[in-house]
């Protein structure tokens, strides 16, 4: 187990202040796990319903991060997936429980039911007002007959919403309750994970996935779900989830809903938004109007990969109630469902679009060969940069090679300064990354000095050395830098040697070679490689290496064309 934490014993104790610490208008009562917003005075004062609610920790930023003006008064914060004891709840009813009585919203869970419903019975005991109501939005399990019930997950915080917004504007008990409860009977949840989550204190996972493995179906609190299926494409999951979902509470096409797009703890933020993109188009297609739409990290089963999405049928009061104001740091502004008709036109293509002409077949065919080398050299120049950078630069030249390919008929009409402008311009915009434009410049360089009043070796050598001139007055690279300039500066200067274009390229091609192997002892000082320093050491650069082998590439097809 690999964490940040510092002691098993106090992660609660240690997330709670950090929460605290950050954020404004919260605070810990002393010697407890309970966070309360620091006007709850007032509040009592003013004879408003407290709302409480909290469970077992391991959700966060739930409960204390849904703390403050606008939603919850206190949130009482369990062990990792354990509920508080009663008298922590109690101590959370005692201090912020006044005339106006409190509502205890408590997720389906048989711990957190005995240890809210036991604190409420005692407090009631004790002459305070305390209403509980239960949280079960959990589609996964439906009508769950022989279960313990339908589970509450991160519908939960929606619901917290709907019961700040009417506690906050002074409504009695009776109808914050009512209107919570409503809320629940409208809201549906359900989930997917990637991967299982790691109690601290146990330190392993609760189970095990294969490697294309996915559950679906599954809780907050690290157990397996309902189902377990081969991993599938984002669109199909969103699909399925949203139609459990919308089939659970009946929701059917013209009506409005919220969509609840929640991180399960560790999806990377890129997967998240097309699960949202996915989900929004799933709703779209059964007819739902998606006029609310969250997607962020709200309530976690700690570091499970994977997403919940929850779905909130609307009205125009819940949807005033959803966008009342609150001070609550983990709530986020909704967004109200732009469509893709909403995009920006993009500005014309300004296509080099020169006339037809007789071409250079000899030029195109060695730019061809040039090409499909690194194409076929992709695999091996990826797992270069990953050793000495980050793993790109096999795709970024890849790509650019494809889209000369794809451009070949209209090189085929061009020749000198005509042709190395359109490979420049289909380079700078097939190919980014620090190589695109660097390859860019380079033939843009070329083109600028191609003459043909010239001897054709000759030409080819001042082109070749101007375009490498480009490339290390925009990159500022220096030989000895460990880029590609270390294989582009001895090419250029072996193409200086009097001979015909195939004889300079052979030269070239070789001197590239030498350069790129040598480039395995030098420090990196440019480029992504100087982050990781010596550490590259042994291993040749991929920029030098990739130019070595399409010159040699080149150079085969310029020679076998010439014997043939
Ligand atoms: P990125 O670092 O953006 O991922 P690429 O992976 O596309 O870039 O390209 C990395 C290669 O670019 C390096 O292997 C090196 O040969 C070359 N390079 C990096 N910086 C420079 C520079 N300033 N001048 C010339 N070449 C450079
Ligand atoms: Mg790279």
């Amino acid at each position: 187990m690999k964490k940040l934490i510092n002691d098993v014993s106090s992660v609660v104790a240690d997330a709670l202040e950090g929460t605290v610490r950050a954020a404004d208008g919260l605070r810990l009562i002393e010697g407890t796990t309970i966070v309360v917003r620091d006007d709850f005075e007032a509040l009592r004062a003013a004879g408003k319903v407290a709302l409480i609610s909290g469970g077992g920790s391991g959700h966060e930023p739930a409960h204390a991060g849904y703390v403050g003006q606008g939603m919850l008064t206190a949130a009482v914060a369990g062990d990792v997936f354990a509920s508080p004891s009663t008298d922590a709840v109690l101590t959370a009813i005692r201090t912020v429980g006044g005339p106006g009585g409190a509502l205890l919203i408590v997720k389906n869970y048989t711990g957190d039911r005995l240890n809210f419903g036991l604190a409420a019975e005692i407090a009631r005991a004790e002459g305070l007002d305390v209403a509980v109501m239960i949280v079960d939005e959990d589609a996964a399990l439906g009508s769950a007959e022989k279960t313990a019930g339908r589970r509450g997950t991160a519908g939960t915080v929606l619901i917290h919403k709907i019961a700040g917004d009417a506690a906050e504007r002074g409504l009695p008990l009776a109808e914050v309750k009512a209107l919570a409860e409503a809320a629940v009977a409208d809201t549906a949840s359900m989930s997917v994970a990637l991967s299982p989550c790691i109690v601290p204190a146990a330190g392993s996972p609760n189970f095990e996935l294969g490697y294309d493995e996915i559950e679906l179906g599954l809780g907050i609190h690290g157990e397996a779900g309902s189902d377990r299926v081969a991993i599938r494409p984002a669109a199909e999951l969103a699909e399925t989830l949203i139609g459990r979902i919308a089939e659970d509470r009946g929701m059917t096409a013209g009506e409005t809903v919220a969509l609840f797009v929640n991180n399960l703890g560790a999806t990377p933020p890129m997967e998240l938004a097309i699960m949202a993109r996915d989900a929004i188009r799933a709703c779209e297609a059964r007819g739902l109007t998606v006029a609310r739409i969250w997607s962020g990290t709200f309530l976690t089963a700690i570091d499970m990969a994977g997403v919940s999405l929850s779905l909130m049928r609307l009205d125009p009061e819940r949807t005033r109630a959803l966008d009342a104001p609150t001070r609550a740091p983990a709530w986020m502004i909704p967004g109200q469902g732009a469509h893709v008709t909403d995009k920006v036109p993009a500005p014309p293509h300004q296509a080099v679009a020169p006339a037809a002409g007789a071409g250079n077949p000899a030029m195109l065919a060695a730019v061809a060969a040039a090409a499909r080398a690194i194409i076929a050299a992709e695999p091996g120049l990826t797992r270069l940069d990953q050793i000495t950078g980050d793993g790109d630069i096999g795709r970024s030249l890849a790509g650019g090679a494809e889209a000369i390919l794809a451009t070949e008929a209209t090189l085929a009409g061009l020749d000198g300064a005509d042709f190395w402008r359109h490979v420049a311009a289909t380079v700078r915009a097939a190919t980014g990354g620090t190589s695109g434009p660097l390859y860019a410049i380079l033939a843009l360089g070329a083109s600028h000095a191609l003459t043909t009043d010239r001897e054709a070796g000759e030409a080819l050598a001042a082109a070749f050395a101007a375009g490498v001139a480009s490339v290390t007055e925009l990159g500022g690279a220096a030989p000895g830098d460990r880029t590609m300039v270390d294989a582009l500066i001895p090419a250029r200067d072996a193409m200086a040697t009097p001979a015909p274009p195939a004889e300079r390229l052979a030269l070239a091609a070789k001197a590239a070679r030498a350069g790129a192997e040598a480039t395995a002892d030098m420090s990196p000082r440019r480029g992504r490689s100087s982050y990781i320093g010596d550490r590259v050491l042994g291993h040749p650069d991929p920029g030098a290496v990739a130019v070595a082998t399409w010159l040699e590439a080149a150079s085969d097809a310029l020679n076998s064309l010439n014997k043939g």
